[in-house]
């Protein structure tokens, strides 16, 4: 069966985007900054995403179905990742390889996609019922809600980053692409003037990797790539990232 998600151009084998992004209200003279698109499968080296799906497929022999009610085809390996938005920080949990229509499901940035591109009228509404209601049963009506909360998660996200982009820019805030404790008091100073708010990623748990059989070491390579990763989103590599800085 035809389990491809009602959105043009899925690119493959991205991660869980869930929950979506948000910029996280200040907390003295910090914002938490949560980058969009800041999991494993965009911080990995191919060679390295590659490593960890054959460390998934051993662990389960029967990664070729999806757990959804139609045991679809599974093909993307989507990572699971917990947020405690107290702490800041984002743990990863687990992967699982799930089918196309559950990663469009749980991933909010391919949701949000469909739902603008909807509104444009840049794709016609799907003649064939979405496997959200054809597999996982849900109503229209529970889809509209999602798609209302959604919008409205999104427009108030982008009015939070412009606030944010504008204080960069006025220099009202600064961006420190790393916690601050991964920096040197140096580092800090150059980043940051007294008096300004810093920016700041949230911070990356990458324990969970252990019962992949990732040594140590290994792990730790995988958190700088992360923290680098999340420098790159905050110095301008996407559409919702922070301008202005440097
Ligand atoms: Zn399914
Ligand atoms: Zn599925």
């Amino acid at each position: 069966m035809d389990d491809s998600p009602p959105i043009s151009q899925r690119p493959a084998d991205l991660a869980d985007e869930d929950p979506p992004p948000e910029l996280e209200s200040s907390e003295g003279a910090t914002h938490y900054y949560l980058p969009r698109q800041w999991s494993l499968s965009y911080a990995l080296t191919k060679k390295q995403w590659r490593d960890f799906r054959e460390r998934q497929k051993a662990l389960d022999s029967d990664w070729t179905h999806c757990k959804c009610p139609k045991r679809c085809n599974a093909k993307t390996l989507d990572e699971k990742w917990k947020y405690d938005r107290a702490r800041h920080t984002k743990s990863f949990i687990s992967a699982a390889f799930i089918c196309g229509g559950c990663h469009w499901l749980k991933t909010p940035p391919f949701r949000i996609k469909t739902w603008l591109e909807l509104e444009d009228s840049v794709v016609p509404s799907p003649s064939k019922s979405p496997h959200i209601i054809d597999c996982l049963g849900w109503t229209q009506q529970r889809l509209d809600a999602l798609r209302d909360s959604d919008l409205k998660t999104h427009r108030a996200q982008a009015r939070r980053l412009a606030r944010l982009n504008r204080e960069v820019q006025q220099g009202i805030a600064a961006i420190v692409p790393a916690p601050p404790d991964r920096l040197s008091p140096q580092e800090l100073e150059k980043l940051v003037r007294p008096g300004q708010i810093m920016v700041v990623p949230w911070r990356i748990d990458l324990s969970g990797l252990t019962r992949y059989g990732y040594e140590q070491n290994q792990i730790v390579v995988f958190e700088k790539r992360m923290y680098d990763l999340a420098a790159k989103r905050m110095a301008g590599d996407d559409d919702s990232a922070l301008r202005g800085w440097g």
